[in-house]
């Protein structure tokens, strides 16, 4: 049962990474940004949502 509920924090989590194209680095976006362009906050470029 703790495995299951692991694999659901770790994919929630994954899912929330999103890669800057500009500088490539990974960063962790809020839940409600999850379908949305963010800007990446080390350098200011626009992050399009991925598609799935
Ligand atoms: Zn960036």
């Amino acid at each position: 049962m703790i495995n299951i509920f692991l694999a659901s924090v770790m994919g929630t989590v994954l899912h929330l990474k999103r890669r800057c194209f500009a500088c490539r680095r990974e960063q962790v976006i809020k839940p409600s940004e999850r379908h949305k362009t963010v800007k990446c906050k080390f350098c200011g470029a626009n992050i399009q949502p991925s598609k799935n």
